[in-house]
């Protein structure tokens, strides 16, 4: 599967996309040459395309926002464009893979001028339908959700309605993998960074409650959020399947006071990773083209290294193939064994696991290192493992061997939350 992802294929979306001239979500929709409205097209046909090709596996769909805001002056209509691989047995569950389609320059507020975008968010709107091109050929038993969204340079739009969408549609959501800036390997410092990627996940839940708050901080679990067990699953699966390709995992939700759509996706109580490259270069991001004192600024396709942006969507295919094929990470875990030298953890029996693993780490290990497979009981006692000493996991494992994300007991590493509170105050 990872060798059917094509450096050749991306390039030529992103040369489409740029082509559009501006993507800007204030630009043009009624143009069939031109802004954002024409690659919105362009990119619902190219789904349309791949649909055809799996006897109609895909349901595209486009849901769509009026908003205003800082960004957005007068109300301006966010549109998303979605492919839906419905699974085959298990359709609620959801894997999401993600891009921005708006483009800007230096002007947030400026829907006229040339905006190529092509790393940002050309990239990722590229891992995204080329993930759909490769994927669209399998069958899965969860759904897969391959999203182009608008809307994020103006504020995170289009993830909030990514958002929204799954609640109205009532998706257990169990992965959102954003992509954005996921192509360039010529970092700001003149570094060339072509091996790694970084994927961002959170440490303790957006959603968490004050009372899972103050059981996390006495117990642990702020390094064991479902994002960064997915972090985690991401990093093992590059190791596995990418040859010299590797994920560096970075334990922010994004980079340092900065933005991205998996955040509303993580405020809405879903797990969520951000995808991006090793190394960025700002010369690229946000900025009118031009040159100025010998230098070139805009985000243009030269901008793009295309072998690498392969490999970082090797990484998003691997990754959803391997989340839609196992079972759900196990729920209701539970761990107990205060005061005794073993330690007990069980989940829910899930009629889609043929067995499950149970794993162990050392407090200050950023991998799980110790495990014991746990057959199909759904309770397990580790004899002579104390629970002080250790954090703890559990997976589920299918017949064929496709392995969940490992959870970690409690609120803290459930992959389900609650529906987050209504927002209060005036
Ligand atoms: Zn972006």
């Amino acid at each position: 599967m990872a060798a059917k992802v094509k450096a050749a294929e991306l390039k030529a979306t992103i040369e489409k996309l740029v082509g559009f001239g501006t993507r800007h979500t204030l630009s043009d929709t009624t143009s069939s040459t031109r802004g954002i409205g024409a690659a919105r097209r362009w990119v619902k046909s190219q789904f349309e395309a791949d649909s055809a090709a799996c006897g109609g596996c895909l349901e595209i769909i486009t849901p769509e926002e009026t908003v205003t805001g800082a960004r957005i002056p007068a109300p301006a209509v966010i549109q998303n464009v979605m492919a839906v691989q419905r699974g085959t047995s298990d359709p609620d569950r959801v894997i999401i893979i993600a891009g921005h389609i708006d483009s800007r320059v230096s002007d947030p507020l400026n829907a006229t001028s040339d905006a190529p975008g092509a790393n940002d968010d050309g990239s990722g709107t590229a891992a995204v339908i080329e993930a759909a091109r490769v994927l669209s050929h399998y069958k899965f038993p969860a759904t897969i959700v391959y999203a182009v969204l608008s809307g994020e340079e103006q504020g995170l739009y289009g993830g909030k309605l990514l958002a929204k969408v799954a609640r109205e549609k009532g998706w257990r959501v169990e992965a959102d993998l954003n992509n954005d800036i996921i192509g360039n390997i010529h970092g700001q410092g003149g570094e060339t960074e072509a091996g790694f990627v970084r994927v961002f996940s959170e440490g303790t839940k957006a959603v968490e409650t004050p009372a899972d708050a103050n059981r996390r901080r006495y117990n642990g679990g702020e390094l064991d959020s479902p994002s960064r067990n997915i972090d985690r699953y991401m990093a093992g699966l590059a190791a596995q399947y990418l040859d010299g390709f590797k994920v560096r995992m970075v334990y922010r939700t994004d980079r340092f006071g900065r933005g991205g759509d998996q955040t509303p996706v993580l405020q809405a109580g879903y797990p969520a990773v951000r995808v991006t490259e090793a190394a960025e270069n700002y010369t690229r991001q946000h900025q009118d083209v031009r040159t100025e004192n010998g230098t070139a600024y805009g985000d243009v396709l030269s901008g793009v290294d295309f072998p690498y942006l392969a490999n970082v969507t090797r990484l998003d295919a691997v990754t959803l193939a391997s989340l839609a094929w196992a079972p759900a990470p196990p729920t209701e875990v539970k761990i107990s064994g205060a005061v005794s030298a073993d330690t007990q953890i069980s989940w829910q029996p899930d009629p889609a696991a043929a067995g499950y693993r149970v794993w162990w780490r050392e407090t200050t290990e950023p991998f799980w290192t110790h495990s014991r497979d746990a057959g199909p009981a759904t309770t397990v006692k580790l004899g002579g493992v104390v629970i002080d000493d250790w954090f703890f996991g559990v997976q589920a494992i299918s017949r064929n061997g496709f392995a969940s994300p490992v959870v970690f007991p409690g609120p803290a590493g459930d992959f389900v939350s609650p529906p987050p509170a209504p927002p209060t105050g005036k």
